[in-house]
């Protein structure tokens, strides 16, 4: 399968390798284990000399969380269109995942009372309507309002997230970030939604699209640009 490299911001083509020592292999560092602290590295085995660049490699699993990474070998058709990817994502907050695919979806509060109070009047936390104060209203949350919802990675057969584990990467303001390290494999035509939830504000998800030839990444729109299929399924105003 092809092999990239992600960060919040940028996507290479290849994997860094850590270089082995007489008693570990070359590896991946994917840093400390995410739950039990312990040193989290993928071996990478070949035969003689490893290649400089890893830009085509297949994944093989040995246990729970115990993978290595090797030669492409007997490679089929279906793993030609796979991708795998190391993230190297820093973040403020713990980081949260879902697929790609997004429904939109009528707001679940259409109808309930709204008793969320902001300066600007009474506004619904999930879609975002706001109620004009009014004293003689009871802050009914009127009929309109959407929700945008997106699957969980478990319901999608197209995606592996295969182990993950974390570094400390610096101080700044006295507020660490951490660097997130993880293992994903997409199919084609698969993407994955990361989310800092240490951020409260549009720049808290990245998406990483593998369309079969590029990691595609960015905001949804940048990832997701319109086409003329768009046009035929959209809804006449
Ligand atoms: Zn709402």
């Amino acid at each position: 399968m092809q092999t990239f490299t992600a960060g919040k911001n940028c996507v290479e083509r290849g994997l860094p390798i850590v270089e082995g020592t007489p008693n570990f292999p070359s590896h991946i560092d994917l840093g400390r284990n995410f739950f039990n602290q312990s040193k989290l590295q993928i071996p990478v085995l070949f035969p003689g000399e490893l290649p400089e660049t890893l830009e085509n490699v297949s994944v093989r699993k040995l246990e729970e969380d115990s993978f290595l990474i090797g030669p492409v070998e007997g490679i089929d058709d279906e793993d030609k269109q796979r991708a795998l990817i190391l993230f190297n994502y820093v973040a403020i907050g713990d980081l949260s995942f879902t697929d790609c695919t997004r429904l939109v979806i009528p707001c679940p509060h259409r109808g309930k009372k709204l008793n969320y109070l902001c300066l600007k009047g009474i506004f619904c936390p999930v879609c975002g309507t706001k109620s004009d104060f009014d004293l003689t209203n009871e802050f009914v949350h009127p009929d309109f309002g959407l929700k945008i919802v997106y699957n969980n990675l478990s319901e999608s057969k197209g995606i592996k997230f295969l182990t993950r584990g974390v570094k400390q990467t610096n101080l700044v303001q006295d507020s660490p970030k951490f660097g997130h390290l993880f293992l994903v494999i997409l199919n084609q035509d698969n993407g994955i939604r990361v989310i800092d939830n240490g951020i409260d504000s549009d720049d808290k998800e990245r998406f990483f699209f593998f369309n079969g030839e590029e990691l595609l990444h960015g905001s949804y729109k940048q990832v997701f640009v319109p086409t003329f299929e768009n046009w035929e399924k959209a809804l006449s105003i």
